[in-house]
């Protein structure tokens, strides 16, 4: 049976020699951080699964009507117009993201991705209850093909495909809603063929990643793990080994390290805490070694603080030879909470914070466009010049809107032609009409600007838009209606 190598610095223990991958079983640990994860992980899961059924004003607490162009977001409404604050929520989150981990290291990996949590609660945990602990899990792995152990993948990976559906048609709900997605698996797959190929290749993406790829997602693809050096310095709090504790490591047992109630030690060569049982590396998700240091491939999951102190309370010596500190607490000195990168983090999250509330504060519960019809910029005939163009009013609210169309600071011999009186538009719908202005020939001087503006009967907002009104040159027409007179007198 193949045996891990011992991890280094300069190897990847996941990866052979010769480039080929090599699995990890990694052991389970039990202690207060593995019950935490445990409980903010179930949590978590029920979080992002429920959102879709959880109602908010109306509609799904996150539903991303992709089709009408709709985002509702915990009660909010967003037209596709407003996609914009978008991207303010996501620098926010990312700012938000550059905060925690300069003080709080990979705190996100390690309880909160999804790739962490499902894997952790969700899939290892069918892995454990069919295939064992993880000596029998590698030993499994090991034997040769029998009935029993293909009745054991075949379960296994069944539980897999069948939790990763699971997963796909709720994450499809985000976009489509659950009741639609209930009936697109009522009908046929020809009904929604691509629906049904979402669903296929997110479930098989899943699979693979979830039964397979596992903590080369981690190690290899993800960025975020790549951004930690720079996002982390000697403050920040990370998982790490004692080594001024836990070096020289001896293999006394414990009986021999030191008497039971912990105060002499009664082994013959002074040594530090760290017994080398191994223990941390065993029970590490992506087989790393802790006490080489900080290594990029820790996801903070914080298993082995469970597995040392475990080891520790059986030796009776105090717990924390691998805890959560800073580099600096690990040297001994001092660690600075408040720091210069901790300053600008804050103040680009609060900047971050403040922009978003005023973007959302601005939102309006309608939006206006108008848009050139296109074709000619004009038209002239023998009284007027008009210019046509395409309004389009969207009602962002659940409930039908009464709008009032009108034309500002105009010249007063324009005239509008579509959108009189009150317009209806129905609950988060729109409309799209002809507007057309136009004005007497004799009267038109050249361009000018035209503002269209759209509000509601009370006169609670009103929104504008610009438009130029186009015509020939007015010389043009000067000659032009001259000449028809002449030509009108001379008849
Ligand atoms: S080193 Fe510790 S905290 Fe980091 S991934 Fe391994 S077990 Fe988790
Ligand atoms: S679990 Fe603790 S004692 Fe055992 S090898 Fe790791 S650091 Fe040393």
């Amino acid at each position: 049976m193949e045996q891990p190598p011992r991890p280094t610095l300069d190897s990847v223990t996941t990866i052979r020699d010769d480039g080929s991958r090599r699995f990890l079983f990694p052991a389970d640990a039990r202690g207060i951080f593995s019950l935490l994860r445990r409980a903010s992980g179930l949590f978590l899961i029920a979080f992002y699964l429920s959102l879709p059924w959880i109602k908010v004003g109306g509609y799904p607490s996150v539903f991303l009507d992709v089709a009408n162009r709709r985002f509702h977001l915990f009660g909010f409404t967003l037209a596709a117009q407003d996609a914009w604050l978008l991207f303010f929520l996501i620098t926010g989150l990312g700012f938000l993201l550059f905060f925690l981990t300069a003080l709080f290291g990979r705190v996100w990996c390690g309880w909160a991705c999804p790739q962490t949590v499902f894997l952790d609660h969700l899939y290892r945990p069918i892995e454990r209850w069919i295939d064992g602990d993880a000596v029998r899990r590698r030993a499994l792995a090991a034997a040769p093909w029998s009935p029993s152990k293909a009745a054991k993948r075949l379960a296994k990976h069944g539980l897999y495909i069948l939790v990763s559906a699971v997963i796909t048609h709720l994450f499809l709900a985000y976009y489509v809603s659950v009741p639609e997605v209930w009936a697109m698996m009522r009908a046929s797959p020809g009904d929604n063929w691509s629906a049904f190929a979402f669903i296929a290749v997110a479930t098989g993406a899943l699979y693979f990643n979830y039964a397979w790829f596992r903590e080369q997602l981690c190690i290899i693809i993800c960025p975020y793990g790549r951004l930690q050096s720079a996002l982390q310095d000697d403050n920040s709090l990370i998982i790490g080994y004692d080594t001024r504790r836990g070096e020289p490591r001896s293999t006394v047992s414990a009986g021999k390290a030191r008497a039971a109630d912990g105060s002499a030690a009664v082994s013959a060569a002074p040594a530090g805490d760290c017994v080398a049982c191994n223990r941390c590396v065993n029970v590490c998700p992506t087989g790393i070694d802790i006490r080489n240091g900080l290594q990029i491939e820790c996801i903070g999951c914080a298993a082995c603080i469970d597995a040392c102190d475990e080891v520790m309370v059986k030796l009776h010596r105090p717990t924390g030879l691998v805890r959560y500190d800073s580099l600096n607490g690990f040297q001994g000195r001092k660690t600075r909470w408040f720091r210069p990168r901790i300053a600008v983090y804050t103040v680009l999250l609060l900047a971050g914070i403040s922009v978003a509330s005023w973007a959302f504060s601005t939102l309006r519960p309608a939006n206006i466009g108008v848009t050139r019809m296109v074709g000619a910029p004009y038209i002239v005939d023998i009284h007027t010049v008009r210019n046509q163009f395409l309004a389009r009013i969207v009602n962002k609210r659940t409930e039908p809107q009464r709008f009032v169309v009108s034309l500002e600071l105009t010249p007063p011999e324009l005239t509008a032609i579509g959108f009189s009186g009150v317009v209806v538009v129905p609950p988060l719908g729109e409309i799209v009409e002809p507007l057309i202005l136009q004005m007497p020939r004799p009267k038109y001087n050249g361009p000018f600007q035209v503002w269209v503006s759209v509000g509601d009967e009370a006169g609670s907002f009103h929104l504008r838009r610009q438009v130029e009104f186009l015509g020939p040159d007015p010389r043009l027409l000067r000659e032009e209606e001259q000449e028809n007179a002449r030509q009108g007198k001379s008849n």
